[in-house]
């Protein structure tokens, strides 16, 4: 079977399967991408990420090198819905705070972690794949994979580098999760996008804490999903008051992004009103601060929202609280900060009392 056919049948049915946008590209090295990633590295952009490593790096940067069968690298984007932004409290005194749109990921109506949603579309692209040709070889990367998932899918086409660092796909602007499939079939390859953001800088200022350093530059340090979701122990204080409500991960700069704005598909309402089943896009603060081991996990098992572990989203829900604004919350957080089993959320619950009433109420421990 002609190669160009294959690859354009792949396209159709990496669509048919839920991706938002599918293309091809070589496994040639990443250098330009590798040179980014380590001086990203040695500025300490990537402090906190110990599993970011120059070794996981140089090896992600040349796949071919790893995987001497490989003769291409497909690129696929998964598009999820934004979420719809809401005062922090509802008119029955919920006070609620936000989930990135991402966590909230979806397969017929049951919350998933995007990991495993990706990693089994990817599994059924090679399984049609290997219908068609014969003998393939196959390693799918999704997100913690070992591949430079953005530099993949710029060079494949399917999108561009935007200034908040995210790629933006024509289909679905940036609100999509990447994932990268090298294979043993020498398929077409792309080419490059040749779009970009031309003079707009709106993002920029979007940032509360400033962690867009320069154009398409994150520094982790100070971004609110970094701290959210992979910083482990207390959040450097001078961020806490410019973190909002965010209780898991930060979707403000693709909100102020123009092309999402155009492009992605609705947004999500409220949602459901409490995490009984899973993540969703406004979470009752109180209700998560106060969960216990055994509800954490039986509600977010399976999700992306376990990643923060039962403490680092009750730390998260502390600070959101003292950063919303409402008193209603102080009852839950005097109740977190007297008992929580964590050192780290007993600080955090005291941190939100100071904010709420002016004064810290007790040193914490
Ligand atoms: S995700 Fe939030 S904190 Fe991180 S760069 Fe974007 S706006 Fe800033
Ligand atoms: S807001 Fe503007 S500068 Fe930022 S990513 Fe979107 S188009 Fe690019």
């Amino acid at each position: 079977m002609d190669m160009a056919d294959v690859k354009a049948e792949l396209i159709d049915e990496a669509r048919r399967l839920g991706f938002a946008a599918c293309g091809v590209t070589s496994v040639r090295p990443f250098t330009e991408a590798r040179t980014r990633a380590l001086s990203a590295i040695d500025a300490g952009r990537m402090d906190g990420m110990a599993w970011y490593t120059r070794d996981r790096v140089e090896a992600s940067a040349d796949i071919g090198g790893r995987y001497p069968w490989a003769r291409s690298i497909i690129a696929l984007a998964w598009p999820y819905r934004p979420a719809r932004p809401v005062h922090p409290s509802d008119p029955d005194g919920t006070i609620r705070g936000r989930f990135s749109a991402y966590a909230c990921t979806e397969d017929g109506g049951r919350a998933v972690d995007y990991h495993d949603l990706l990693a089994q579309r990817c599994d059924a692209l090679v399984a049609w794949l290997s219908e068609r040709v014969d003998e393939v070889r196959a390693k799918r990367f999704v997100d913690h994979g070992w591949a430079l998932d953005r530099a993949i899918a710029e060079r494949a086409g399917i999108g561009f580098a935007g200034k908040h660092a995210s790629v933006i796909t024509v289909t679905a602007g940036s609100y999509v999760l990447l994932a990268s499939v090298a294979v043993s079939v020498a398929l077409p390859i792309d080419a490059p996008s040749q779009r970009g953001c031309g003079h707009c800088t709106a993002c920029l200022p979007s940032c509360p804490t400033g962690a867009i350093v320069a154009p398409g530059v994150i520094d982790a340090r100070r971004c609110i999903s970094y701290l959210t979701i992979e910083h482990r122990g207390p959040i450097p204080e001078e961020l806490r008051p410019l973190m909002g409500t965010w209780a898991f991960g930060c979707d403000l700069c693709q909100e102020a992004c123009p092309i999402n704005e155009r492009l992605a598909p609705e947004p999500l309402a409220v949602g459901a009103p409490s995490t009984a089943h899973g993540p969703v896009p406004h979470p009752d603060l109180v209700e998560c601060l106060e969960l216990t081991d055994a509800e954490f996990t039986a509600r977010f098992r399976g999700t992306a929202v376990s990643r923060t572990g039962r403490a680092g989203l009750a730390r998260n829900c502390a600070i959101a609280l003292g950063n919303a604004g409402d008193g209603g919350a102080l009852p839950a957080l005097r109740r977190s900060a007297a008992t929580d089993p964590d050192a780290v959320v007993r600080e955090a619950a005291h941190w939100g009392i100071a904010q709420l009433t002016g004064s810290r109420t007790q040193a914490p421990d």
